[in-house]
């Protein structure tokens, strides 16, 4: 039987239970079949302004916090609908923590009394900024054992050039990683950092952090003010990663997910099999609105968090979500454009390329062409490389991988 957390829960959400007044319409969606990740915009604004962030707040005429009915409903509609039986609930925003404790309590008691029904497993995880995490909130991801992912672009002094408060963020990991929630770091490259990667692996090591993932930084939204990623910065990005992956003495502790998983698909071109566990922004059509979808504070679906910046791949409401719509528009979304079938199916370089992310190429015409130049770079300094040092990389990784599980 359910617990009720004294002052936290609201007894309209614990009595009225959405998920069974929809069972009775009986309206499948067929598109949401294999959602397996879902995303909030828990909070619509933020409490930082990162140069490159990728939100313009230009909509900002829409609600700036998630009601609780909202975010009810937008469980119901997944978990009725996908046949996943492990659910991730990622609290997404904007910045997260700007909303209260109060709602987090109602929506994570929902969700857990919903999949009991639905015989689901979930998993809870948090994207934030980690500077406003007090004590009530570290009790509640203590709690519930939500995994928090944060950001930080390297050591305060270069972090602090396009974020803030880095040294608050570092204390903050400190505290999620004593309770065993600390989830890792984003590491945006960005052009004031893609050229002091080995000093910001090697700091984040020292500093306990290990498991990291580097995102190349797209011109949308409030980043179209900085300057774009030329190719041989990102190329400069992977390479020196790889240098400090490699060094003996160095890297055997770090893992870099974006480097690792091409020094993996290097070695062995992943299967269409092995596409199944690897993350969604890295399969040649990724998981947006397939496998991973998002809601803004308004239950306005999303394919993922970094589609939000475009509004025409908006995939419908919580409300009026019918198939037809959500399907012709996520077709659109992952529509390639004649380059895919003409030069990249010949590429050799195929193996370790990521294909782009639909939502930010759209908008952003610069930065993959970049990218697809630095991939190919990288997968000829690779071919040059020692195989043998490759595959000892690798099976470290997974060691450490393995370790940490
Ligand atoms: S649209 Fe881009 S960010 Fe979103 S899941 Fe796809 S590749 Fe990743
Ligand atoms: S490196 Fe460029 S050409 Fe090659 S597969 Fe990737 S995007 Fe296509």
């Amino acid at each position: 039987m359910y617990k009720i957390k004294g002052k936290y829960m609201n007894k309209n959400i614990l009595e009225h239970n959405f998920l069974m007044e929809k069972r009775t319409e009986s309206t499948r969606l067929y598109c949401l079949r294999n959602i397996a990740e879902m995303h909030f915009e828990v909070a619509r604004n933020c409490n930082i302004e990162c140069l490159y962030c990728y939100s313009s707040q230009e909509s900002s005429s829409r609600n700036l916090l998630m009601s609780l009915k909202t975010a009810c409903k937008y469980i119901d509609i997944i978990f009725e609908n996908s046949k996943s039986k492990n659910i991730e609930i990622v609290f997404h925003g904007g910045e997260p923590l700007l909303q209260t404790t109060n709602w987090f309590y109602n929506v994570i008691e929902y969700a857990i009394r919903s999949a009991s029904l639905c015989h689901k497993n979930l998993r809870f995880v948090m994207q934030s900024n980690c500077i406003l995490l007090n004590e009530e909130k570290l009790n509640l991801i203590k709690k519930y054992h939500i995994i928090v992912g944060t950001s930080l672009d390297g050591p305060p002094k270069i972090n602090n050039l396009t974020r803030k408060k880095g040294e608050i963020v570092l204390k903050n990991i400190k505290k999620l990683n004593k309770i065993n929630c600390f989830g890792g770091v984003i590491c945006v490259v960005n052009a004031f950092n893609y050229d002091k990667m080995k000093e910001i692996m090697s700091f984040f090591e020292n500093k306990g952090i290990f498991k990291t993932k580097i995102v190349i930084g797209h011109s949308v939204g409030k980043s179209k003010r900085l300057p774009n990623l030329s190719y041989d910065m990102i190329f400069t990005a992977y390479k020196s990663i790889y240098e400090y992956v490699s060094k003996k003495s160095l890297g055997r502790n770090i893992i870099e997910a974006h480097i690792a998983q091409k020094l993996s698909r290097f070695l062995t071109p992943p299967s269409s099999e092995d596409f199944k566990d690897i993350l969604i922004c890295a399969h040649p059509f990724c998981g947006g609105g397939i496998t991973t979808i998002f809601s803004d504070t308004e239950g306005c679906l999303y394919p993922c968090g970094s589609s939000v910046c475009n509004l025409k791949t908006t995939l419908g409401n919580i409300n009026s979500i019918t198939d037809k719509t959500y399907l012709s528009r996520i077709v659109n979304f992952h529509r390639k454009e004649d380059k895919y079938f003409k030069i990249c199916a010949k590429c050799i370089a195929a193996r370790i390329c990521n294909f782009g992310c639909p939502a930010f190429d759209s908008i952003d015409k610069e930065t993959y062409k970049a990218e697809c130049i630095a991939n190919q770079l990288f997968y000829r300094y690779l071919n040059n490389q020692n195989t043998s040092e490759i595959k000892e990389i690798i099976t470290n990784l997974r060691a450490k991988v393995y370790e940490r599980k």
